[in-house]
């Protein structure tokens, strides 16, 4: 076991900052999914959170506690973590700069930029994007906000967990999208202290899931970054990482790892069953039960994390052959 550092007392006192300014969780059960998968199948859709996915509680939680000291925050996150930056600084009326390397799309930089937020293009490639973040932390009295290994973010995912609590359900199965495993983390801390015996089930993309080749090893290990369906999971750990990877070695019961055209199947059927357009990593743990990779034992919540894709390229995936 390690020394969580965190408890759900921690988590409670991150649902009192964020509650009144996030959207809360909607828990419903799925009659389509659950005749479909022979099992009480809940989904927890979060991805009609603000700024589309869960990111904003962490970063909230994060900023609300430093807004009154900080002269602004930073990150190289240029996916849903930087958006719930902004979002979140911009309601705390402080200061956001999002450092990324000249290859990100530019739609994604208006993205950020339409939140509030200054992007700043450095280099061609995160890391140098990470040494002017750095930068700013030391010359500019800026705070660097990690998307996952921050106690404050790992917290305010862990509300997510205290909104699925207030269900009238005892789950016995919770899945999960796992990346960095903040969202996971911050869940499990809470679900557990609840049901002990819940099983909780952790989902990556095969390609490139960094948390399930630091669990197989017992250390963190380099990944290769390829391009997949659910982008938004991609990513390593961090050479320093210090809270999440203790915390999902301790807390996950099971890993699971799925292919392209599992992802691909999993949007097309949160699409068809539910109207929930998903991107690949928000659909994830629909897909690990779709393809029979985990099974539903007792009443199962999936966690839906999030739903930032272009809808030109949703059309095509739910509509067409898999393609990447
Ligand atoms: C970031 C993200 C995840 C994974 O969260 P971690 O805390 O990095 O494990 C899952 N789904 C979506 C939509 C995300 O943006």
């Amino acid at each position: 076991m390690v020394d969580f550092e965190i408890g759900v007392s921690d988590v409670e006192a991150a649902w009192d900052r964020i509650a009144p300014h996030v959207r809360r969780l909607d828990v419903s059960r799925s009659a389509a999914l659950s005749q479909r998968l022979g099992g009480e199948i809940w989904l927890a859709h979060e991805y009609r959170q603000r700024t589309g996915s869960f990111k904003l509680r962490g970063a909230l939680n994060a900023v609300l506690q430093r807004a009154a000291t900080v002269r602004g925050v930073t990150t190289v996150s240029t996916g849903n973590h930087g958006k719930a930056l902004a979002w979140s600084a911009r309601h705390a009326g402080i200061r956001c700069t999002v450092c990324m390397a000249s290859l990100v799309p530019e739609l994604k930089r208006e993205g950020i930029r339409a939140l509030g937020a200054e992007v700043r293009v450095v280099g061609s490639n995160q890391d140098e994007a990470e040494v002017e973040a750095q930068r700013l932390v030391a010359e500019e009295g800026y705070e660097m906000i990690s998307a996952f290994d921050d106690r404050r973010v790992i917290c305010g995912q862990g509300t997510l967990a205290i909104e699925l609590l207030e269900s009238p359900v005892e789950f016995e199965t919770l899945v999960v999208p796992l990346s960095g495993g903040g969202l996971l983390s911050g869940i499990a801390l809470v679900a557990k202290a609840r049901w002990p015996d819940l099983r909780i089930v952790g989902v990556s993309m095969a390609r490139g899931a960094a948390m399930h080749a630091a669990l197989e090893a017992g250390r963190i290990v380099a990944v290769d970054e390829v391009e997949t369906l659910a982008d938004s999971l991609a990513g390593g750990l961090g050479d320093d990482n210090r809270y999440t990877f203790p915390l999902v070695r301790s807390l996950v019961d099971e890993v699971v790892l799925l292919e392209e055209a599992e992802i691909a199947e999993a949007m097309r059927v949160a699409w068809q069953t539910e109207g929930a357009v998903l991107e690949g990593g928000g659909a994830v743990g629909l897909g690990a039960l779709l393809a029979g990779k985990t099974r539903s034992k007792g009443p199962t919540a999936i966690v839906l994390s999030g739903g930032n894709i272009d809808p030109a390229r949703h059309r095509a995936i739910v509509e067409g052959p898999v393609s990447v």
